[in-house]
């Protein structure tokens, strides 16, 4: 029976929180506990890992060329979403098979889309266990100055973290990830944000200001702080809210810059 995303986030949290040590997951104890080796070498630009199963054997092969791209956070989640494929009994026994999860013709678009969410879901879970995590934030300052604290404890990267606190519904809270040429790439938002607005994920009607976005990126690269911040009201990023109206919240917006990664607007509302 295929495990449910709740399962594998159980799953991952109990692992993290065995292996946490002053408040940062060993990645490495882990796989050396199953005796799967890291095999680094250069794999041009295809991926930054994948596990492999060879001899009856499990190895997660790093590509350095695109290793030294990476911040520690990145290369740490790429890390725990391989091990999620070790530790996701129905990815592991594909492998296990001589099936490939990702470049294969094995598997259908959606079943690897699918597969590749599963590892995601568990590799947060596992470098941010959830109880942990909620305590930890409980005592922190909410939007980005709490999350570049979690950031720093977990050694994880401001994309990754700040999914997991809007996915811990700690707030109100939308992120919203734009790419590098500050064109709009997803937004997601919590579980107390849809009750407050209505509004559902995979059809947030998002109002995006590319030169907006630009701007911002500019102002943080000449101030040199971490991230910008400014009071806006719920019309000024969502279509479907007409100004004025009573669900025309305040909310706060922070944006922070992921170098060649594009950037992260936060939004969050107090209810
Ligand atoms: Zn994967």
């Amino acid at each position: 029976m295929q495990q449910s995303l709740d399962d594998i986030a159980e799953l991952a949290e109990d692992l993290g929180n065995r292996f946490l040590f002053r408040g940062k997951v060993n990645l490495e104890k882990i796989a050396k506990g199953k005796r799967i080796r890291f095999i680094e070498s250069n794999y041009g630009n295809h991926f930054l890992g994948q596990l492999v199963h060879y001899s009856r054997k499990f190895y997660i092969l790093l590509n350095t060329d695109q290793l030294t791209k990476s911040e520690s956070g990145r290369i740490r989640f790429t890390i725990a979403h391989e091990l999620g494929h070790y530790f996701i009994d129905g990815h592991r026994s594909k492998l296990a098979k001589g099936i490939s999860l990702s470049f294969s013709g094995d598997l259908s678009e959606q079943e690897c889309k699918k597969i590749e969410n599963a590892a995601n879901h568990f590799a947060a879970n596992l470098l941010m266990p959830k109880t942990h995590f909620l305590k930890l934030a409980s005592k922190l300052e909410p939007g980005l100055a709490g999350i570049f604290v979690l950031k720093s404890q977990y050694d994880t990267s401001i994309e990754s973290t700040t999914k997991h606190y809007v996915n811990q519904n700690i707030s109100a809270t939308v992120m919203i990830k734009w790419r590098a040429d500050h064109t709009f790439h997803y937004a997601w938002c919590s579980k107390s944000f849809t009750e407050m607005t209505g509004l559902k994920n995979f059809h947030l009607p998002i109002r995006f200001d590319s030169d907006y976005i630009k701007g911002q990126f500019e102002i943080i690269d000449s101030s040199g702080s971490d991230y910008l911040e400014t009071a806006t009201p719920l019309s000024r990023w969502f279509s479907t809210i007409m100004q004025g109206t009573s669900k025309d919240f305040l909310g706060l917006e922070q944006t922070v810059k992921l170098g060649d990664f594009g950037g992260i607007t936060l939004l969050t509302f107090q209810q």
